[in-house]
């Protein structure tokens, strides 16, 4: 007997001590992460079937699931199309066909007039009038009064060999054991936090939900909205965002080298600039400048759409850190990119007498060594790279900042990697974090609460929007044709072919194909090709010579997608778009629309689903990365937008960041005041809800 032993919590009793569950039991639950009693309790349903009353049948309406009873008045086997059973029941209040399709010889005998029927099953619209096709039924004797169930019949999600019916039993005998001892299962919100947000306490909670009565609102409960699912959304959301808190606050215990300054390099950087810093990266970058200076480390996320010009004002917190006599490690996530902030750190920081070094995963031997000792020895003040930068083997004298371009791509765990790169003296690392995804800032701030956020709202000035049409590929020629009438303007083109991701080999085949069907329908037009496979020397010489205006059309695979900057470009086509996500046609797009002429992408599409339809009409009606962003978290969830599907990180299973978005903020508060009133509530709630993946953070 359960009570008989040691282990008093539900969450420390495995599911085998509830009677009746076996290894084999134990087996199958475990694939869907349910090990004790309290997993038992926490798996709640999927849905409900109203099993509670009998309608009548004169006031069914078509949709939804139904018990009724009645009695046969007829049945015949009809051959239409498909051979079926129809079996006409009333019960004074009007009649319906049931209608079987699959049936037994013993089946048809058994439904015969007269005999009375319960069933259970969805009402449709027939031929004749309404219809329950396939309903399941049980005959009811002359004199008998089944009951009917007390409680909506739950229906769980569930796994191989696991039925409904199992689960009940489960369910049941450990809503039993909650009854008999409720202090197994403690309630972690206090109650002056239940009270200030209006949240059921949870063994009702979780009773109404795994049996909810006859008057629920089933309504209600099918969209998430009841109280009793707030209630578990919110508790959910809450033990992230404390241990979100928590592993920000344990990082902010490590010291930081406060990089002080007199601002001096930075001053001259400024004035050496062709353009005037935006009201928007001044701010960004003041923020960034004031963090620099504590002695714990910074962990800021700079979200700006692509073109708000994000990559200035990371040089001036490098030369800060630079300033202060610490190194600073920049690191995209493609070498392309990489190449591109190479280039531009190089442009801006050499004439200031920097030194920058450069590391991919491409340098081996002698020259890797070389790269390895100037940064060992602080002769390269500035390194940029890849995440070859993260490897073992490179070793600062005095790392004091590093810069994380497109952050998405990077898990946190290669972020808090770094931490261990070290600045000396047991001292961690400034840390930048650039994203041009948009992330709502709801999302933002439970996916992102151990980072503090900056926005770059705000696009230099003279940038005209990009316009944006979606055509089929049907109409290639006049595609082309449009490309041609660009290009004899003096303007240049790109043209992004999309292939299924998996295979960069497809992808850069048919990019090839496309770049040499164009050079001929073309003629007189110089067309350039870049694709992943290309070496990097030959493609840094076709990017150079397109950014020289030497090529007229770039024929290219999605490795565009970041790092080409060429204001002369004004027209983008995009093939086969429809195998895109919203960000990153969002992201290709931004490669045009970076001067003053006009610009334009053609998303040419061959065949259109109806997310894909959405997609390219969010694309033809906004340039707001915010608003595209949005879109793309509906579309897809947060898991693919955050990029931390993967990861498993903010894997929520009961919350759902969209439709719970409005609770964010009170959770927030919540957060606060657990952690400074009830610190020691803390550590159980975060267990019960992410369990081992609470160690996420210490790498
Ligand atoms: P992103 O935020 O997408 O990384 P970049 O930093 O690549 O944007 O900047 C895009 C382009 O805009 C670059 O050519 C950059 O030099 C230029 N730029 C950045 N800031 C300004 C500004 N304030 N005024 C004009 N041009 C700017
Ligand atoms: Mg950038």
């Amino acid at each position: 007997m359960p009570a008989k032993t040691k282990k008093n919590s539900l969450d420390e009793m495995p599911v085998t001590a509830l009677p009746g569950v076996g290894p084999r039991n134990a087996e199958r639950l475990a694939r869907l992460g349910v090990r004790t009693v309290q997993d038992v309790l926490f798996h709640l349903p999927l849905r409900y079937q109203d099993r509670t009353r009998v309608t009548p049948i004169g006031g069914l309406r078509p949709g939804g699931q139904v018990v009724i009873e009645g009695e046969i008045d007829h049945s015949e086997v009809r051959f239409g199309r498909r051979r079926s059973l129809l079996v006409q029941l009333s019960d004074g209040t009007g009649a319906i066909v049931l209608r079987f399709f699959h049936f037994s010889g013993a089946q048809q005998a058994n439904l015969k007039r007269g005999v009375r029927l319960r069933c259970f099953g969805e009402v449709r619209s027939g031929p004749t009038g309404l219809e329950l096709i396939h309903p399941e039924y049980k005959r009811v004797e002359e004199g008998d009064f089944p009951g009917v169930e007390e409680s909506l019949t739950p229906i769980y999600p569930t796994t191989e060999g696991m039925h409904q019916l199992s689960w009940r039993g489960l369910t049941d005998k450990a809503l039993a054991l909650l009854d008999t001892h409720p202090d197994w299962l403690p309630e972690w919100l206090p109650a002056e936090l239940l009270s200030r947000f209006h949240l059921p306490e949870l063994s009702p909670t979780l009773r109404y939900l795994h049996r909810p009565p006859p008057d629920a609102p089933q309504q209600q409960l099918a969209e998430g909205g009841h109280p009793a699912q707030r209630r578990l959304a919110f508790e959910e959301l809450l033990a992230h965002q404390i241990s979100l808190r928590r592993l920000r606050q344990e990082q902010r215990r490590i010291p930081a080298p406060p990089l002080k300054t007199g601002a001096d390099l930075r001053r001259r950087l400024i004035a050496d600039l062709p353009f005037e810093l935006t009201a928007a990266q001044q701010r960004v970058a003041a923020e960034i400048g004031s963090d620099l200076e504590q002695s714990h480390p910074m962990m800021r996320l700079v979200q700006g759409d692509v073109g708000s010009g994000k990559t200035v004002v990371a040089a001036l917190a490098a030369l800060q850190a630079v300033e202060a006599d610490h190194q600073v490690a920049l690191m995209a996530p493609t070498e392309l990119l990489a190449e591109q902030h190479l280039k531009s750190l190089r442009t801006w920081l050499e004439p200031l007498g920097i030194e920058i070094a450069w590391l991919t995963g491409r340098h081996k031997g002698r020259r890797r060594r070389q790269v390895l000792e100037a940064i060992a020895d602080g002769e390269a003040a500035v390194v940029v790279g890849t995440h070859a930068l993260f490897q073992q083997d490179v070793a600062f004298r005095a790392l004091g900042l590093a810069i994380i371009d497109e952050q998405h791509r990077f898990g946190v765990h290669q972020r808090l990697a770094l931490r261990e790169k070290g600045a000396g003296n047991g001292r961690a690392p400034h840390q930048l974090i650039m994203t041009a995804t948009p992330i709502p800032r709801t999302l933002a701030m439970s996916a992102y609460a151990d980072l503090d956020v900056s926005v770059i709202d705000e696009l230099p000035p003279g940038r005209t929007p990009v316009t944006t049409v979606a055509v089929p590929d049907s109409r290639r020629d006049e595609v082309i044709d449009r490309v041609r009438r660009a290009c004899a303007g003096g303007r240049q083109a790109y043209w992004v072919c999309t292939l299924i991701e998996e295979s960069e080999a497809l992808q850069c085949q048919a990019a090839e194909e496309t770049a040499a069907l164009l050079s001929e329908a073309l003629s007189g037009l110089r067309v350039g090709l870049v694709h992943g496979r290309l070496k990097a020397a030959d493609k840094e010489q076709v990017m150079a010579a397109f950014k020289a205006g030497e090529l007229d059309l770039l024929v290219a695979t999605t490795v565009i997608e970041v790092g080409m900057d060429v204001p002369n470009a004004s027209l983008m086509i995009i093939e086969n778009p429809e195998r895109l996500g919203l960000a990153q046609m969002h992201q290709l797009r931004g490669r045009v629309g970076r001067g003053a002429t006009e610009s334009h992408c053609v998303l040419m599409y061959h065949a259109l689903s109806e997310h894909a339809r959405e997609r390219l009409s969010m694309m033809r009606a906004t340039n707001d990365g915010f608003a595209i962003a949005r879109k793309d978290l509906e579309l897809r969830g947060p898991g693919e937008v955050l990029g931390t599907r993967q990861t498993g990180e903010m894997q929520l299973r009961i919350a759902d960041l969209i439709h719970h978005q409005h609770l964010l903020p009170e959770v927030q508060r919540a957060a606060e005041l657990v952690l400074e009133r009830y610190p020691d509530h803390a550590q159980p709630l975060v267990r019960r809800w992410l369990g081992s993946r609470t160690e996420y953070g210490r790498v």
